[in-house]
């Protein structure tokens, strides 16, 4: 009833565009005197992003939902209080319009420099950080409402430098093949250590370089290869494999530490615990044996003793008789 005695014609607007409109439309009093139930999602809140998925398409929840909230208007209605039906309802609202800053174009620049807009075309104005141009997102930046970083494209960039750095500088042999099992990549330090030219071998099946039967195994199982060494002879090296499958790209990224130089250590290690060992069950052989011989003489002194012993005994024991 307040409404519909009001100045105000009521009037529900959904969608940023639809407002937009409306707004210009009040800016320029081409309308006055409405009351606007402004909602940013198409459709207002039943259109809204808590809404499930799967829900029903939107005009059918809308007839659903307006029928169930006139019932209960209804019923509700009836059971109000005399108090309660008489209500003021009448609320005053204040001016709360924000009004932004200017800002000189140097300031604007500087902030388009900070994500490497230099020139006009290094705007995309792709709308992605939630504003319509990246000036307006500049402007944003001064207003102090959102980050000079947040910019999709920029971040994607900066996203690939630092992918492009690991590449370039990892200590580890990189390489990526597509499902076909042909190379695509090799990092630097992969090519030196095939003693190869990347562009040479691009394209080229990975079994020419190494053995692909793990590849094969990751591709067959879906699952990638945890680690596992991996012996290349041909190239003197023993590496720690390790294999990450990604469908979604449809390649399989290859990781090989070289652990050549550790398995050497190892190895030489173990040479010298065996020949350790070696040499400590020669010494314990010989002293066995110089214990046999000297328990060999002992016991043939001793019995040479006693022979001598009992034949004196027999001499004095005729003596006296
Ligand atoms: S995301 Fe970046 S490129 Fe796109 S409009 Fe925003 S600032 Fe411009």
């Amino acid at each position: 009833n307040i409404v519909e005695n009001s100045k105000f014609a009521p009037a529900t607007i959904s969608s940023i565009d639809n407002l937009k409109k409306a707004f210009d439309a009040l800016s320029n009093k081409e309308i006055t005197n409405v009351l606007i139930e402004a909602n940013s999602c198409e459709g207002g809140c039943i259109g809204g992003p808590a809404v499930p998925k799967k829900s029903r398409n939107i005009y059918v929840r809308k007839i659903r939902a307006r029928n169930k909230i006139q019932n209960l208007k209804e019923k509700e209605y009836k059971n109000y209080s005399l108090e309660e039906k008489n209500l003021n309802n009448i609320r005053n609202f204040r001016n709360k319009q924000y009004i932004h800053p200017k800002f000189t174009e140097e300031e604007i620049r500087n902030v388009l420099e900070q994500t490497g807009k230099h020139k006009k075309s290094d705007e995309l104005n792709c709308g992605a950080c939630g504003y319509d141009s990246c000036r307006d997102k500049a402007i944003s930046v001064l207003e102090g409402l959102s980050h000079s970083q947040m910019c999709m494209p920029y971040m994607r960039s900066e996203a690939e430098k630092i992918s492009n750095i690991y590449f370039e500088y990892s200590p580890s042999i990189i390489l990526i093949v597509d499902l076909d099992l042909n190379i695509l990549d090799l990092n630097p330090v992969g090519a030196k250590a095939f003693n190869i030219d990347v562009a040479f071998v691009k394209n080229k099946p990975l079994s020419s370089i190494i053995p692909d039967n793990d590849f094969r195994h990751v591709l067959r199982t879906e699952e990638n290869m945890e680690g596992r060494k991996l012996n290349l002879e041909k190239y003197g090296l023993t590496v720690y494999e390790r294999i990450i499958y990604l469908p979604k790209n449809k390649i399989l990224f290859g990781i090989l530490n070289d652990i050549t130089d550790d398995e050497f250590k190892k190895e030489q290690i173990t040479n010298f615990k065996m020949n350790t060992l070696e040499t400590a069950d020669k010494v314990i052989e010989k002293q066995m044996r110089v214990a046999q011989e000297i328990a060999g003489l002992l016991g043939e002194t001793t019995a040479e003793t006693k022979s001598a012993l009992l034949k004196l005994k027999k001499v004095v024991l005729e003596e006296n008789e």
